[in-house]
């Protein structure tokens, strides 16, 4: 059957029909008053979103865009760097900071597994030089489904003073607590397809008065990512360059929507989302991948056990339409991951762990007594 596709990915995720009947208007000039008032509400509203009075900046680019932009600002190369490395993003970020010549000392920790905030306090208590410039740490780790404790680490940095803390946010903003002033987060990226509930092709960065005072003396080589440029337009209404005028009528709608969900709203949805979810997922007799006191609220890992991940990916989007992430790297055809971040509801989440149940009935899968799953994610939802 057609146009039944059911996206449990974490990123691109479901976009709501009101954004998408937003986007489905002529585009106006990006200069034009009326379009500046468009971004004026739409940099209001990001500020509620991260929950700052400083400046979130929009750039026509991906999460991983957002990010460059977020550590090339404020460093210069040969600047020393604490990079915690648990997955696939944060790898990532290690990697472009090695691209601009910073000095990268990762932090580790097994996939699936958090990292641990004492290693951070003790690297940076250690630092009598104040040579470490920033900490670079992904909030959520969404190729495990692990949520690293951003609170606790960034306590450590605030007492060793000078380092900026950077974060990937992008697929805890909007789905779990970040409020940005309050922590006193220096550098937050996101991007447009994780917790916005729009198409790709927007990522934003909030920057800090303190992350400001370091991009005066910071001189990575930029251009299009250079975050003064984005500031000065900001403050103007406007945009450095042509911005994606229809997906910020998207935009547009979609912060309307969160704010009439309000953040509390947002947060305890994604979490009980992510109870019902992983407690199904257990009833089924499936090993889940991160522990319950570390889980990302954006997207479940699943490490199956007696049957095959890709199997039950395959099996789910022939018979169901429903699309599940796989593993990256070494994870690849051991885990699948159920995304649950956005634009999902109660019944999106009933339905993944219906099909789940089906499709192991399908394969042959001994492990589950027919029903258990969709009983405890019940009582979740219930
Ligand atoms: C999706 C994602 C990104 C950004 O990826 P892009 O493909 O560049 O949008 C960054 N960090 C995390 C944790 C993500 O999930």
């Amino acid at each position: 059957m057609e146009d039944k596709h059911m996206l449990m990915i974490p990123g691109p995720t479901p976009v709501p029909e009101k954004v998408l009947l937003a986007m489905a208007k002529h585009p106006i000039g990006h200069r034009s008053s009326d379009f500046s008032e468009i971004i004026a509400e739409i940099t209001e509203n990001l500020k509620w979103l991260h929950q700052t009075q400083s400046d979130v900046l929009m750039l026509t680019v991906s999460g991983t865009g957002a990010m460059e932009a977020g550590i090339i600002n404020f460093l210069s190369p040969g600047d020393r760097v604490l990079v915690g490395n648990n997955g696939k993003f944060g790898e990532r970020w290690g990697k472009i900071s090695r691209a601009f010549g910073l000095e990268v000392e990762e932090i580790t920790a097994e996939w699936g597994k958090a990292l641990d905030p004492e290693a951070f306090r003790e690297k940076l208590a250690a630092d009598n030089q104040k040579s470490i410039k920033a900490v670079i740490i992904t909030h959520s780790e969404t190729s495990t489904g692990v949520l690293n404790d951003l609170e606790t680490i960034n306590k450590y940095v605030k007492d060793h003073g000078e380092a900026l803390i950077i974060v990937d946010a992008v697929t805890s903003l909007g789905a779990f607590n970040v409020p940005v002033d309050d922590w006193g987060l220096d550098v937050v990226g996101s991007g447009a397809q994780k917790g916005y509930m729009i198409p790709p092709g927007l990522g934003f960065v909030s920057v800090s008065a303190k992350a400001w005072k370091a991009y005066e003396t910071a001189t990575i080589p930029k251009f299009y990512l250079d975050l003064g440029a984005y500031k000065k337009a900001t403050d103007k209404n406007s945009s450095p360059f042509t911005p994606p005028v229809n997906l910020m009528y998207g935009l547009q709608m979609a912060l309307q929507m969160m704010k009439a969900e309000g953040l509390e709203g947002m947060f305890s949805r994604h979490r009980r989302l992510t109870e019902a979810t992983r407690a199904g997922v257990k009833a089924l007799g499936l090993p889940l991948l991160a522990a319950d006191e570390v889980t990302s609220t954006a997207v479940t890992a699943v490490m199956p056990t007696g049957v095959e991940a890709e199997a039950i990916r395959s099996t789910m989007k022939k018979h169901f339409d429903i699309a599940l992430a796989g593993g990256q790297d070494h994870l690849k055809g051991k885990i699948f991951r159920i995304g649950h971040l956005g634009f999902v509801s109660d019944r999106d989440v009933l339905t993944a762990i219906a099909a789940l149940e089906s499709t192991l009935i399908t394969l042959g899968y001994q492990g589950a007594t027919p029903g258990a799953g969709i009983a405890a994610s019940s009582k979740i939802l219930g």
